[in-house]
């Protein structure tokens, strides 16, 4: 494999054999993955070779290994020219992605007592783990099928938010074209147990505070400021997403066949857009990004009962993004305006100021981007930016330097507890066990893959947050 450094910031793998585009890596030359630990590199010069890909295959700076596609991968297909879709573009945990809430009280507001017992009750009230606890038992299949048409929409009819809080997720709350009937019965019975619930290890809720801001006037835009305390909310669509994924590589190996399609990993299946196959898997995509966004808003009404009941503060959306999605958009390739199946995994979307998925009073500063790095470093809110290279994409954390198994490894849960706590993060977990996994060593360094992400021009800083409290999947 032949990579060029292009920028300081960027580099780029020429084209070789399969490939129909090259491959452009966003890194800085310590955060490139250690070729002999990570085959992810390797996976986005794979990508490469799906039909229909145009412009590049993209890495973010926070890239490592992951199922066919690297997490951190954006990948756009020209749906005309046959262009695919393929799941392990978008991952197991379809939507999964990040909510953040700001709450109407500064830190020094939060006395240690009323912090600890904010911390009990939020790591009493939310559902984590492989438990089958959840904040919304749902009534049978039938409320199911409207939470997978409607996302938050709908948990807001019910009466699990308000209407502001649709105004600030992507896409109103809800993705277009889903379809109740292209899920499975074993996906619809995976979710019904589970809507309000963080799951495994990876996902979290943090109480946060902010501890610098970047930008003030946007800050301000976003609902943030320096003391700030906020929530932030990492979840997908748990088990039902995982499912869906399931279900649909496997419906795809066949009509790889039959669509002349070969690919050098067959995690890579894929199939056109525009087949039975294709647009299958994203009506079924589309009701999974629903639930994992209705998903988040019923933590979100767990969390403001859990602020009301101890500190008498009300929480208000920043934003909520998904990182793991596969999406139909225009954009100009080649100078011409293209209907494209972008897909991002473990990449977050980051409309620019302008852009007309934007709310109204958000037109001016750009998409609140959030990325959250580890419960013992910082998370960051950045904002979209014009002209991002990469069809309006950036990083999505900083991204696993360990597997989870050497995290376990190289620290014992009790004692990384005791840590953070000495820092000042209370730690509410699941098990011993996924907290090592998510050791704060096992990730990446934040602040230089959030430097590298803006200066390739991916984004730009708006806040930086520090953790008070987690609670742990
Ligand atoms: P993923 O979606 O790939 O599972 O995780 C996204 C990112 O979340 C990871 O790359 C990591 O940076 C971040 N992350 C994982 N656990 C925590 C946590 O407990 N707190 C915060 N703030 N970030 C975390
Ligand atoms: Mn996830
Ligand atoms: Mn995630």
């Amino acid at each position: 494999m032949r990579i060029m450094q292009e920028t300081p910031y960027r580099l780029r793998i020429e084209r070789e054999g399969e490939m129909r585009v090259p491959g452009v890596v966003f890194a800085s030359r310590a955060l490139l993955p250690d070729p002999a630990a990570d085959r992810s590199l390797g996976q986005v010069a794979d990508v490469a070779t799906l039909p229909g890909i145009v412009t590049a295959s993209y890495a973010m700076p926070d890239m490592h290994w992951g199922y066919g596609f690297p997490i951190g991968g954006v990948a756009a297909t020209d749906i005309a020219a046959g262009g695919v879709v393929s799941p392990g573009g978008v991952g197991f945990d379809i939507s999964c992605g990040v909510r953040l809430l700001a709450a109407a009280l500064d830190r020094d507001g939060l006395d240690p007592r009323t912090h600890q017992r904010l911390m009990d009750e939020l790591g009493r009230t939310i559902p984590r783990g492989l438990g089958r606890r959840a904040v919304w038992p749902l009534a049978g299949r039938g409320q199911l099928e409207h939470v997978l048409a409607e996302g938050s929409r709908y948990a807001v009819e019910q009466g699990h938010g308000t209407p502001r809080d649709l105004a600030r997720c992507e896409d109103h709350g809800a993705v277009a074209g889903a379809d109740p009937a292209s899920v499975s019965a074993r996906a619809m019975e995976r979710g019904l147990g589970q809507l309000g619930s963080l799951g495994s290890g990876n996902h979290f809720l943090e109480v946060q505070a902010v501890e610098r801001v970047y930008d003030e006037p946007v800050a301000e835009a976003f609902g943030l400021r320096r003391d700030r305390v906020c929530v932030m909310i990492h979840c997908g669509s748990r088990g039902l997403g995982h499912q869906i994924c399931t279900d649909h590589v496997h419906a795809m190996q066949p009509a790889m066949r039959r669509h002349g399609i070969t690919v050098p990993d067959r995690q890579l299946a894929c199939a056109p857009v525009e087949s039975p196959e294709g647009r299958a898997y994203l009506a079924a995509m589309a009701a999974a990004a629903n639930y994992g966004r209705a998903n988040r808003q019923l933590l979100t009404e767990a969390a403001r009962r859990a602020f009301a009941g101890t500190c008498g503060a009300d929480l208000e959306l920043v934003y909520d993004v998904s990182h793991n999605l596969a999406k139909i958009e225009t954009h100009e390739v080649d100078g011409g305006s293209r209907r494209l199946c972008v897909h991002r995994k473990g990449a977050t979307l980051a409309f620019p100021p302008g852009h007309p998925g934007l709310p109204p009073d958000l037109a001016g500063s750009g998409q609140p981007v959030l990325i959250p790095g580890t419960m013992g470093t910082a998370s960051y809110v950045l904002a979209g930016v014009a002209g991002n290279p990469a069809f309006d994409s950036t990083c999505h954390g900083a991204g696993r330097l360990q597997s989870r198994h050497q995290a376990v490894r190289s620290v014992r849960g009790r004692e990384l507890r005791d840590r953070l706590e000495a820092a000042g993060v209370a730690v509410r977990g699941a098990s011993w066990r996924g907290l090592a996994e998510e050791a704060p060593a096992a990730y990446k360094d934040i602040d230089e893959v959030i430097a590298v992400a803006e200066g390739a021009g991916l984004c730009r800083k708006v806040a930086r947050l520090v953790p008070l409290g987690v609670v742990k999947g």
